[in-house]
């Protein structure tokens, strides 16, 4: 049976695309890129950090286009002037709750947030006030987070939940307490986490680190008493091993 197709304008260009695809998915098509941050395809498709807006013909408001499905007949703009200012106020928001410390961030250059901030030539935060304090947790062997530079987009707790299937982490409280949590509170070390890592896969900023350990890394090699395996692998790992042998350390 022939899929039933629906066809729409985006930005002056006609396309026809199946019915139920979004209009995030339809630009993306015809290679229109919309900006996105909570969005991640096929896992977290809520609409709620509202970067993907767009302007729609005879709609009210602003349509999110990672939800919003096309329609027959739509005409959509996405980079219309107030499209572009909403964008920009949005992110002036997330950034003015975030910390600052991109310099020794350990995803600068690989932070999805650092690069919508230049892209948006964001140079100064118009919004100042109360900041969110949370402490680090460090206390998991494989995993920091920071959620000082959490955004709240909640990749990471649909990544856990409806890939990983652990539901070891969740969004609790309301308004400007919100933040991503484990039962109780507790460290990610005092849960059901696998420390499978997906949520750091999946977070667009530095709010979920591995635990690196280059430093110590640095110390042992150095040290004329510890004998170094070098053992390479598929994967990239690395492991240091003091073998002790008859009573004695190699
Ligand atoms: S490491 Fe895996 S199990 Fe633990 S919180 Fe992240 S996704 Fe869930
Ligand atoms: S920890 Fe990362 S993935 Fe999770 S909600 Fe915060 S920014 Fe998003």
């Amino acid at each position: 049976m022939d899929e039933e197709l629906v066809g729409l304008t985006i930005d002056g260009n006609y396309v026809k695309v199946r019915k139920g695809t979004t209009i995030l998915q339809a630009a993306k098509e015809i290679g229109i890129d919309i900006p996105t941050l909570c969005f991640l395809k096929d896992i977290n498709e809520v609409g709620d950090c509202r970067m993907c807006i767009v302007e729609v013909e005879r709609r009210k408001g602003f349509a999110t286009s990672c939800i919003q499905k096309v329609e027959e007949g739509m005409i959509v703009h996405t980079h219309t002037p107030s499209v572009m200012e909403a964008r920009h106020i949005i992110l002036d928001l997330i950034i003015s709750n975030h910390a600052k410390d991109c310099l020794t961030c350990t995803r600068s250059g690989n932070c999805e947030l650092q690069a919508l901030a230049e892209k948006f030539n964001i140079s100064n935060i118009e919004f100042t006030g109360e900041v969110s304090n949370h402490k680090i947790d460090d206390k998991s062997p494989a995993i920091v987070r920071d959620f000082n530079k959490c955004i709240l987009c909640r990749r990471c707790t649909a990544t856990c939940k409806n890939v990983q299937e652990i539901g070891a982490i969740d969004c609790v409280e309301r308004g400007f307490d919100s933040c991503i949590s484990t039962t109780y509170d507790k460290s990610l070390n005092d849960v059901d986490c696998t420390f499978c890592g997906q949520c750091i896969e999946s977070c667009p900023t530095g709010a979920l680190h591995e635990k690196e350990c280059i430093n110590d890394v640095w110390v042992k090699l150095k040290d004329p008493d510890t004998y170094v395996v070098v053992q390479t692998a598929p994967a990239v790992r690395v492991a240091i091993r003091r073998r002790v042998w008859n009573g004695y350390t190699e």
